[in-house]
């Protein structure tokens, strides 16, 4: 086996394994709250870092603006999906 077949075949194991984590689970938490749904100002987030301890609550105070409150996004990989598949709806119809 060359290398080249090892890359290959890591590759392909990789994209198996994201596609199927993007049928089982096509949403992942939100990036800018880590999940919380809650609005991360500038001050939460210096706190988080010098005082682990402090970390902001759970209870929803002022919404999320990237995933409106919900601390979920749409992975790329399904969005990548759900882009085809519209793009081969309206190319066949
Ligand atoms: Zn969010």
């Amino acid at each position: 086996m060359t290398l080249t077949m090892l890359v290959a075949a890591a590759v392909a194991a990789y994209a198996l394994g994201y596609s199927l984590l993007c049928f089982i689970s096509p949403f992942g938490p939100c990036r800018r709250c880590d999940g919380t749904g809650n609005h991360i100002s500038w001050w939460d987030k210096h706190r988080a870092r010098t005082a682990p301890a402090a970390k902001p609550k759970r209870r929803i105070r002022k919404p999320c603006r990237r995933c409106k409150g919900t601390g979920a996004r749409l992975r790329i990989g399904r969005r990548i999906h759900n882009h085809a598949r519209r793009l081969h709806a309206d190319g066949t119809r």
